[in-house]
């Protein structure tokens, strides 16, 4: 349930609704917005009187939430989530992003990437250090030694990083070593115990939508970390699986507007693991900038027939700045005032 605050209620008046509410034994989440204070009351509210709220004379209008997600929920927070990435960089709210760079950390390789990415545009450098493989049997991961590269090179470079966490146990690790943004990945999506771990922290979190997660099951996985306390979640539209096998993933375009009517998180899209090929990578980036997505994550790589993961799917330095003068074009399009 959410109740919209008059414009003439002072903070005290606030304070005091917020308390009587939160003497009920529900908890609440309070708003404030340029043009309304909207406080959304969570709990089971079917033994709360709407018409009571509404005679209050702090309170506008109350309004009944159906949806299970209630932080995530743009309903209770209209205006949109700006993520502080650090560095300066933020994500979301008409602030455009682009994470780049290759799909695992492999050595020293990665400065010479991140150089060619931030070159081209890139303002957050990713890497897997970690790496969630279908195969026990495939390249896992440098660990700790491949934080230690991505931290390097964003001190160099002054930018921040994106890399996956990918075990409960690891999170306070990520945390001592100031990482900038933790991705939970496709396969991590519903790993509960993980996305109430990051959900303890304040850091960022690239939440990917799950292998076949529905735009609810994404939005309740949010709704997971925001309960713990961490509002810093961007979401990650990375395809899903359908019946189509010509493409390593179904880029869901649609997924992207759906989310910015639903949600005030920031959006991403992921074209690299939505389509699998790199020839189709482009078109992909492109169709997620003009849905307005709020960022992409691009996997790039000096080398990619070399590459140990996801080498089919990356895109070279030069061919990686040719998408990212094309989708500086789009979002000018995109941005426009028209007459
Ligand atoms: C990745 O970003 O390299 C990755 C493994 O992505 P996803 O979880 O979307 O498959
Ligand atoms: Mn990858």
């Amino acid at each position: 349930m959410i109740a919209i605050v008059k414009q003439s209620a002072s903070p005290e008046q606030l304070d005091q609704f917020v308390s009587w509410i939160e003497a009920r034994g529900y908890r609440t989440n309070v708003s404030r917005g340029d043009n309304e204070t909207i406080v959304g009351i969570i709990g089971d509210t079917t033994k709360i009187d709407p018409f009571l709220l509404e005679s209050l004379d702090i309170i506008d209008q109350v309004q009944r939430v159906s949806e299970p997600y209630k932080l995530a929920n743009r309903k209770f927070h209209p205006e949109d989530t700006i993520v502080d990435c650090g560095h300066g960089v933020l994500i979301g709210g008409g602030h455009f992003q682009v994470m780049a760079g290759p799909c695992s950390v492999e050595g020293d390789n990665l400065i010479e990437i991140a150089r060619a990415v931030k070159a081209a545009g890139a303002t957050i450098l990713r890497g897997g250090a970690y790496k969630p493989r279908t195969s026990p049997y495939a390249y896992q991961g440098m660990g700790e030694e491949g934080l230690d590269l991505l931290l390097e090179a964003s001190a160099e470079l002054d930018m921040p990083i994106v890399t996956e966490v990918m075990d409960p146990r690891d999170v306070q690790v990520f945390v001592d070593r100031k990482i900038d943004i933790m991705q939970i990945g496709a396969r991590n999506a519903q790993n509960f115990n993980l996305l109430k771990e990051v959900g303890k922290t304040t850091t960022p979190v690239l939440l990917k939508r799950g292998l076949s997660g529905t735009i609810d099951e994404l939005l309740m996985a949010a709704e997971y970390i925001m309960s713990e306390g961490n509002p810093n979640v961007i979401l990650c539209e990375r395809g899903i699986r359908t019946f189509e096998t010509r493409t390593r993933n179904t880029f869901d375009v649609n997924a992207i507007p759906v989310l910015h009517h639903l949600t005030h998180l920031p959006v991403v899209g992921d074209p690299s693991h939505a389509t699998g090929y790199t020839r189709y990578v482009k078109a992909a980036a492109f169709a997620a900038t003009a849905a307005g997505a709020d960022g992409l994550e691009i996997e790039v790589h000096n080398c990619p027939q070399e590459a140990w993961s996801d080498g089919a799917q990356a895109l070279v330095p030069t061919e990686f700045a040719d998408a990212m003068r094309r989708i500086a074009l789009i979002r000018e399009a995109i941005t426009a005032e028209l007459e």
